[in-house]
């Protein structure tokens, strides 16, 4: 393929601005456009459920400098949304009419916060959690004493949930699953996080939908459950995953996977969609990955921040396949913990290292005697090896999971 001279790139998040540094950064000496629909320049999601809402700080981690943008070249337009994609003319359409040409494209363009499609789900006052904006207003209304009800207990729930107890608001969550994270963790390590949740002072409805919301001349006052309670609340948190925002590649007619859990835009190993000059990357993207043999997408920091700096090699003209396994992280009150590769926690063997009870241990998942994920909870000596053990899916016995020295095991 010929060198691009023009490359495109619709969305400024973590994967998005990536891509647009990276390609500058290998050397690509033409046009780069950077187009997004956020006001502010890119920047990271992990600290708005964190740090921000904890008001440790007041600004996200930026994925490059003020500056960087200008003095690299890279054309960034801020508050632009990229309404129209047309493949045959190589060129995406902004709000404004303009039309923006390329000879490379990366679509970039993250996920959507779901809502639920219940009675109720108009009212003003819900909340959900996705940018800037919606972290610095929802910890404005976190206080001592405050209703919040969460509804859905994944990564986001957990996070704010552990944000507002420390600013001692009064804190239930709700999910229809029977323990927190479940889907991720399955049950003996959801329960750490259960108990960790009960012991700073959250209230848990498990294995509770949410019928609708109520409210008062317009705005949320209470969350009705399945079974006719309504639980008051001042602040009421949406946080039910979020959908992959594929309608400009759908509309343009790019390949679709409906094998990865939400969607996703197809695209091949090197990250290439069904449009060989069009290019998908980060939440949005389900990849052909090697080591799996089948697509997976992955909402995770790590995978916007890798895919985009490796997709600016395929712009460039290399065919290297992405091979990274997944890796993700979170900090809820004084747990810290990281998780690597990809399991199946209900069908997959777990081995524990360490003491669950103290929230102090690493949890193995393991199929046919090979490390699939690993998982390390306040325990951050073996990164490295835990890393290797999974990149390679390494066969180790329950007994040298459990008590070898992990760099040993490598
Ligand atoms: C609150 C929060 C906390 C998180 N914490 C963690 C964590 O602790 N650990 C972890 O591993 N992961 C975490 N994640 C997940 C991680 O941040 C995401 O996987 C990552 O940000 C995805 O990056 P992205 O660039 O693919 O998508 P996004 O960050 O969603 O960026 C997509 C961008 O595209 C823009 N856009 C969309 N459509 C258009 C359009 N048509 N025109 C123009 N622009 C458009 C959007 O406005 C957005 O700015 C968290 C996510 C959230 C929301």
């Amino acid at each position: 393929m010929a060198q691009p001279h023009r490359i495109v790139v619709v969305g400024t998040g973590l994967a998005g601005a990536s891509a647009a540094a990276a390609v500058r950064e290998q050397g690509f000496t033409g046009d780069v456009v950077l187009l997004g629909r956020d006001p502010r320049s890119p920047y990271e999601l992990p600290a708005l459920s964190k740090g921000i809402l904890l008001r440790d700080a007041d600004e996200p981690d930026w994925v490059r400098d003020e500056g960087f943008y200008a003095e690299r070249g890279i054309d960034l337009h801020t508050g632009t949304d990229v309404r129209e994609l047309h493949l045959g003319e190589r060129v995406v359409v902004d709000g404004d009419g303009t039309r923006h040409g390329y000879d490379r494209l990366v679509l970039a363009t993250g996920c959507a916060p779901r809502t639920l499609p219940v009675p109720g789900a108009e009212l003003a006052g819900l909340r959900t959690l996705r940018t800037l904006d919606d972290a610095l207003a929802l910890r404005d209304v976190l206080g001592d004493g405050v209703p919040v009800v969460i509804v859905g207990a994944g990564w986001i729930g957990c996070e704010v949930a552990a944000a507002a107890r420390k600013h001692g608001a009064e804190v239930t969550v709700i999910d229809p699953l029977p323990l927190p994270l479940h889907r991720t963790l399955g049950d003996t390590v959801a329960e750490v996080f259960r108990d960790l949740h009960a012991r700073h002072g959250v209230t848990w409805r498990l294995g509770t939908g949410v019928a609708g919301f109520v409210g008062d001349e317009g705005v949320v006052t209470g969350v009705r459950l399945d079974d006719g309670t309504v639980l008051p609340a001042e602040v009421v948190v949406v946080g039910v995953g979020a959908a992959p925002r594929v309608e400009l590649a759908k509309a343009a007619g790019l390949e679709l996977c409906d094998s990865v859990p939400g969607g996703g835009v197809a695209v091949d190993a090197s990250l290439r969609t069904s449009a060989p000059d069009v290019f998908a990357v980060g939440d949005i993207a389900a990849h052909f990955h090697p080591r799996y043999g089948r697509r997976v997408r992955v909402e995770h920091w790590a995978n916007a921040k890798d895919q985009g700096t490796h997709v600016a090699g395929t712009l460039l003209g290399g065919a290297e396949p992405y091979t990274a396994s997944p890796y993700f992280f979170s900090d809820q009150y004084d747990l810290g913990m990281e998780v690597r590769g990809l399991a199946n926690p209900f069908t997959d063997d777990l081995v524990v290292r360490g003491d669950l009870a103290a929230a102090e241990f690493t949890a193995f998942w393991t199929r046919g005697g090979r490390v699939l994920a690993a998982m390390n909870v306040n325990q951050w000596d073996d990164g490295d090896a835990l890393q290797a053990l999974v990149d390679i899916q390494a066969a180790v016995s329950p007994d040298d999971l459990r008590n070898a020295d992990l760099a040993d095991l490598t």
